[in-house]
């Protein structure tokens, strides 16, 4: 099969490596914000949310055996949580409370314009297309849905937030489990069948292809390599372009 035979009611996009590039997330995403922790709770440091942050930071078990790393004891203050935030940013630990103050260090830098969405320069015309055939497009990330929002909303390419209408994250379950995708198409309301998932990842592809999708693979530049196996098993496209002409069901 074709990438241009293909139809979708629902069009499900991956974010890394698919609409955006890996490079964003990890060499400008990550990096702003563990610059910009130490000022950020400086800032908020007697706001509510920034509060139940540093109280979650401290429940952590690295927070435990943070402390114990240091040569000296020290009290827990801005300068302490500033520097475990950066261990667990430089670990690329993902825990939920770290996740929590990315996203509003990230909402300040797109708000302010230092941060820009990056999305390849297919992805908007493609969306167009889509919803002008009647297609919807939702969205499945390990980002958080409020990080997901901003890259579209502040893209390179102006705000491309109107054409999505659902965003999933980790919430759902692992990008990796079949259940996952039942569970969005259930969500959805549509049928699994008439739901085109595209990934960069051969086994969120095989995840979703066992709960009844249709995927195609992105090669964009700077993606994982696939295997001659992946190759064949999956349909794959370069970028979006070959998708344009997606077209819904006839019933
Ligand atoms: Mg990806």
């Amino acid at each position: 099969m074709t990438p241009s035979n293909f139809t979708a009611k629902v069009v499900l996009v991956d974010i890394e490596g698919t609409t955006t590039s890996i490079s964003f997330v990890h060499d400008v995403l990550f990096p702003y914000a563990k610059k910009n922790a130490g000022n950020y709770l400086q800032e908020t440091w007697q706001t509510k949310d920034t509060k139940e942050i540093v109280k979650n930071l401290q429940q952590l078990p690295q927070f435990a055996e943070y402390v114990e790393s240091l040569e000296s004891s020290s009290d827990v203050d801005q300068q302490l949580i500033t520097k475990f935030v950066s261990y667990l940013i430089e670990r690329d630990l993902k825990v939920t409370p770290l996740k929590t103050l990315q996203g509003l260090i990230w909402a300040k830098g797109y708000a302010a314009g230092e941060l820009k969405g990056h999305v390849y320069e297919d992805v908007s015309a493609a969306f167009q297309a889509w919803r002008d055939a009647g297609l919807q497009i939702a969205v499945y990330s390990s980002g958080s849905v409020a990080a997901q929002k901003l890259i579209f909303q502040h893209s390179i390419a102006g705000d491309l937030l109107p054409h999505l209408s659902a965003h999933f994250d980790t919430h759902v379950g692992h990008k990796q489990q079949s259940e996952s995708y039942t569970k969005i198409a259930q969500s959805l309301q549509v049928e699994p069948q008439h739901v085109l998932f595209l990934t960069d990842v051969p086994g969120e592809a095989d995840a979703a292809r066992a709960a009844g999708m249709q995927t195609i693979i992105l090669q964009r530049p700077g993606n994982a390599p696939l295997s001659e196996e992946q190759k064949r098993d999956h349909v794959l496209v370069d970028d979006f372009t070959a998708l344009l002409k997606l077209k819904p069901p006839s019933e």
